[in-house]
């Protein structure tokens, strides 16, 4: 018998609510700590993140291998796991985003952005730059509700999307990028990322929503709400659903944002622009 049933449910209830305050106060004297270790010297602030603006010493683990029915802990082992921003919870692919954004600062004021699955690292550094966003989900809040298989906007109608590793949990991923070309204006740009394993020549999918097929997909894709992994051919997925396409790469950036790979084999270091012509 659980002790859970021997105590009473109000008391049940203040207990959890004491232990959540703890946790939230932890967290934010950690937060502190880390703010001041970082300050008082600043000769082992040797790390920097560009999505809060936060000098540290150190990013720390997001503790995914402990998460072994959601996240595959062998696709984690030989990655260096201190890589999430203990301010905002940046990880690399944000981090990346941020430094590039801070130089194109001038091309989203004023902009129509939406964003899929906001993510909060990113969030913090819109939120820094007074930048407006449109933010887009189909399970979690957001501003709208939308399907990314059939994206109820209009046509030719965002100046900016933004949609990271949105793309491995839908159905039909090229139905997903048809419908983002098809809401973007002529001359708009999608910033999108997704797993890719280089090893792989091109894209592996499993779509069946089975739990036989939850277990497989782990196995291969590294999570088990993970439908596919891309390959090395990813770029010439993104140009025939119609795109221009360059590449947002962060092993070129500041090594003070690093480590940009991981926390995972499948998390590269960097991000696609994808351009849309303006006669498109
Ligand atoms: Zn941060």
């Amino acid at each position: 018998m659980s002790i859970k049933q021997h105590i009473p449910k109000p008391m049940m209830t203040v207990l959890l609510k004491g232990y959540t305050l703890y946790a939230k106060c932890k967290k934010s004297l950690k937060i502190k700590k880390c703010l001041i270790d970082a300050k008082l010297n600043p000769s082992k602030a040797v790390c920097y993140c560009p999505c809060c603006d936060n000098r540290l010493r150190s990013f720390e683990s997001g503790y995914f291998t402990r998460m072994p029915n959601v996240y595959n802990p062998k696709r984690y082992k030989g990655i260096k796991q201190e890589v999430v921003c203990p301010i905002c919870g940046a990880i690399p692919r944000h981090r990346i985003l941020a430094t590039y954004f801070n130089k194109h600062k001038g091309e989203l004021k004023n902009k129509r952005i939406l964003y899929f699955a906001c993510e909060s690292g990113l969030w913090t550094w819109m939120k820094r730059n007074r930048i407006s966003i449109t933010t887009a989900d189909f399970f979690a809040t957001a501003n709208l509700k939308l399907d990314l298989c059939n994206i109820v906007q209009p046509d030719n109608s965002w100046d900016w999307i933004i949609c990271n590793h949105v793309l491995e949990h839908v159905d039909e991923y090229k139905q997903a990028l048809n419908e983002l070309y098809r809401i973007l204006k002529p001359g708009g740009k999608l910033i999108i990322s997704f797993p890719i394993l280089a090893s792989l020549q091109t894209i592996i999918e499993e779509t069946e929503h089975t739990e036989k097929n939850k277990k497989k997909r782990l196995e291969l894709y590294g999570q088990a709400d993970h439908l596919r992994i891309f390959g090395a051919d990813s770029k010439d997925v993104l140009i025939q659903a119609g795109f221009n396409v360059d590449i947002i790469d962060g092993s070129r950036m500041d090594k003070r944002i690093m480590p940009v790979v991981g926390p995972a084999d499948y998390d590269v270091n960097y991000l696609f622009l994808c351009k849309k012509q303006k006669g498109g």
